[in-house]
């Protein structure tokens, strides 16, 4: 690992001026990708400025029909939060399935969005539930944000602050998990508007994560019995020796059976 300096903001302004005067600095949260990528020389950042002592990055709270959930909490939180439990549980539900309680200890939201990891679970979450991303300089649509793997829409010295979720009328998660790592092989998510149906899935999608548009047109003109029957053969997804892309075709039908059934 190279020599770096670490800088501890307080304020949000603080982070960005000290981000851009370096010129060659990152963001650290929780370090559960950021430190593992500097030990093994994928990052090698001179200056860490460290954003966990900002008051207001941390914390959840329902307003009205919404769930703001700020971008330094972390995993293990929102599995305990009350406000998720009755506004969202499928969010609390998908937090558990996260790694191992040592990565949902130290592991935030907004780090797993910020670096969205076309493996990541929250991602498929945050495109069903139409969330939006609050930065330190603007609000960014779900639509909008993800760009590509490990590419979002964020400038580089900007920061995710808090995400906010819609309340759905019901939503649910199902997820594949790697056997080794716990990361998503591939995850579903559905998210139910009144008659609007949204389908996110993650972990298969060449460009990461998508919305599955013919499950929600099916779930829409023929509900769940025309949606468990969908051939999903025709998805361009990831294709490697350990999940070929069949394999996770089959695992994103069974998934989405499994959400629906959980709804
Ligand atoms: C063993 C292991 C298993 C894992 N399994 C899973 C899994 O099953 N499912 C899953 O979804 N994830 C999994 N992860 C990933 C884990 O969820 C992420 O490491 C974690 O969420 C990232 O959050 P963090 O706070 O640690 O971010 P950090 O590591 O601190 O930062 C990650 C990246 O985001 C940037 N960043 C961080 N916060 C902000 C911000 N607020 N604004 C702008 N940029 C920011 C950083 O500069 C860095 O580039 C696993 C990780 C490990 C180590």
């Amino acid at each position: 690992m190279n020599t770096f300096d670490i800088f501890r903001a307080s304020t949000l302004d603080g982070a960005v001026a000290a981000f851009r005067d370096h010129g060659d600095a990152m963001y650290l949260s929780g370090g559960m990708t950021l430190v593992p990528s500097m030990k093994s020389g994928l990052a090698a950042p001179g200056l860490l400025v460290d954003l966990s002592a900002i008051k207001g990055l941390r914390g959840i709270a329902r307003e009205g029909n919404m769930l703001r959930i700020g971008a330094l909490t972390r995993f293990s939180e929102i599995i305990a939060s009350a406000d998720v439990a009755t506004a969202i549980p499928a969010l609390g539900a998908m937090a558990a399935k996260v790694a191992d309680r040592h990565v949902r200890n130290r592991g935030t939201l907004g780090g797993s969005v910020a670096n969205n990891d076309p493996a990541s679970d929250f991602p498929a979450a945050v495109l069903a539930l139409g969330a939006t991303m609050v930065t330190d300089r603007r609000r960014i649509a779900a639509a909008d944000y993800f760009t590509g793997l490990f590419e979002t829409a964020l400038e580089a010295d900007e920061v995710l602050a808090a995400l906010e979720f819609p309340i759905p009328d019901a939503a649910a998660y199902a997820k594949h998990a790697h056997p080794a790592s716990g990361y998503a092989v591939a995850g579903v998510f559905v998210a139910r508007f009144g008659d609007d149906w949204r389908v996110g899935v993650t972990g298969s999608g060449e460009e990461g994560v998508f919305r599955l548009t013919q499950a929600e047109q099916a779930l829409q003109q023929g509900g769940i019995k025309a949606a468990e029957g969908l051939n999903l053969g025709e998805l361009e997804l990831l294709d490697d020796a350990t999940f070929p892309a069949a394999f996770r075709a089959a695992a994103i039908g069974w998934l989405l059976r499994d959400a629906l059934a959980q709804l």
